[in-house]
């Protein structure tokens, strides 16, 4: 069996992977909160876990992996989401992950095995920190419930701090109810305005880490494989988690990983630098979905990566050079080279080099088309068709024409020719040339032609 070898950041080096049980490889991912659209940087981990999960499900079968990821639909962003456009919270919380699948699916990702809601673990929260407090490691103190972190020995090991250099850094919270500024939320008082659960500290909701903790649990076991998210989650969420879950009796995650921050044009992506844009945007842009994921794919995981509009271009014209290649195969030939590319720590940016390698061979060659395919497919670029925008060449106008004929006819008859010119934009805005003579008319794709623009369109 193909051996997989992890960074692991609780180590600070890469590890072989030997899962707890091979039939049943577990690993747990944080997800969004859900209030808002999923900027780009939210993408990153989504491709990135769903390319282990790709990789994992190869190696150890696709019955063979549990890949749980949540949505975070508990949090003061959300309530104040609600409060300022009066919407009630499931609206916004329901509309918000449906965006998210949709705007994830776009860039090829599977969906996990599992996506819990927080919401809908509150009694294994409770008993968790009911646990917790039993065993002196959290107390209540007005409504709230605090994890005792100086009760931790372990706690900044992930992150290879010392709890007084974190406190010097972080923006800790003094609070009249911690005993000390390091101690973290578990639980907190809801008012009327705000949702609540009954506890036994009273109605309230919880802090954001204990979710992860219960959730895993719950659905992963009390240890399990992999526990991944961004790096700026290491953090207080993750030594958070760990902290709870360790102390509550669990072996927890036993390798860590985390991606590196998403960059756009070399600066930070903020709201205030205007630089600042969603997944959707994108693809509003007509970038197509497989080419924002081959751009995430050029940059290894543990590195910062830029997104700049010159990679994206670059990458469309390389995937359709490439899906030029794969028309008539059939993709049943697994490629060990690229497994093992993989495998090392997910080396995307080397595997697509090995891919551009082999496209550089068919086209010398014809050979390995079948191999090329499959890699395309592990990769999550290529799902079982060749998307519409790098077709043109092989897309049929006919029936267009013969429509565009029709409703120009019916202009010329009723002297009013709104109606060829509203056709006439919507082609050019999907990329072909209106081409009108006596004869008739022709329509030609340019080269920004994107075909799924011409959906819908009657
Ligand atoms: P959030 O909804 O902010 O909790 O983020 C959801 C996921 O996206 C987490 O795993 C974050 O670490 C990750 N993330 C947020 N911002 C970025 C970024 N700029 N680059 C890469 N990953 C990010
Ligand atoms: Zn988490």
């Amino acid at each position: 069996m193909t051996e997989i070898t992890l960074y692991n950041t609780a180590i600070r080096a890469k590890e072989v992977l030997k899962p707890l049980d091979a039939t049943n490889v577990r690993m747990y991912v944080c997800g969004p909160t859900v209030y808002d659209r999923a900027h780009i940087g939210n993408a990153r981990p989504v491709i990135i876990f769903d390319v282990l999960f790709r990789l994992l499900r190869h190696v150890y079968g696709e019955n063979a992996v549990t890949y749980v990821r949540n949505f975070t639909d508990v949090d003061d962003k959300i309530n104040a989401r609600a409060a300022e456009s009066g919407r009630s919270i499931g609206d916004i919380t329901a509309e918000t992950t449906r965006w998210f699948l949709d705007d994830m699916g776009a860039v090829g990702a599977l969906e996990p095995t599992q996506m819990p809601r927080a919401t809908a673990y509150i009694p294994q929260m409770v008993a968790m920190i009911e646990t917790l407090v039993a065993d002196g490691f959290a107390y209540e103190k007005e409504g709230h419930v605090l994890f005792r972190v100086r009760k931790y020995e372990d706690y900044g090991k992930l992150s290879g701090r010392s709890v007084d250099d974190m406190i010097a850094g972080a923006r800790v919270e003094v609070a009249p109810y911690k005993e000390d500024p390091m101690d973290f939320v578990m639980w907190k008082p809801s008012d009327a305005a705000t949702p609540g659960w009954d506890s036994p500290w009273g109605r309230g909701r919880p802090g954001w880490h204990i979710e992860c903790s219960a959730m895993a649990e719950d659905l992963l076991g009390s240890e399990f494989d992999i526990h991944g998210g961004g790096n700026d989650l290491t953090f207080p969420h993750h030594e958070n988690e760990i902290a709870q879950s360790k102390c509550a009796g669990h072996g927890f995650a036993n390798i860590w990983m985390h991606n590196e921050m998403l960059q756009v044009e070399g600066k930070k992506m903020s709201k205030s630098l205007g630089n600042f844009f969603t997944v959707r945007d994108l693809l509003n842009q007509g970038i197509p979905g497989e080419v924002i994921r081959f751009v995430f794919l050029s940059t290894h995981y543990r590195k910062p990566m830029d997104w700049t509009a010159q990679k994206a271009a670059d990458a469309k014209a390389k995937l359709t050079r490439w899906f030029a290649l794969v028309q008539d195969s059939s993709g049943d030939f697994p490629s060990p080279n690229l497994i093992k590319i993989l495998a090392d720590d997910l080396n995307t940016s080397m595997a697509l080099g090995y891919v551009d390698a082999l496209s550089r061979q068919i086209e010398k060659t014809g050979n390995g088309v079948s191999e090329f395919k499959w890699c395309l497919q592990v990769l999550g670029l290529l799902n079982l068709e060749i998307p519409a925008w790098a077709n043109a060449s092989e897309f049929d106008f006919t029936q267009w024409e013969a429509h565009f004929q029709v409703v120009r006819g019916a202009a010329m008859a009723a002297k009013d020719f709104g109606p060829v010119d509203a056709l006439k934009a919507m082609f050019a805005n999907a990329g072909v040339e209106v081409r009108m003579s006596k004869d008739g008319v022709e329509l030609v794709a340019g080269p920004d032609f994107d075909a799924s623009k011409l959906e819908g369109l009657t």
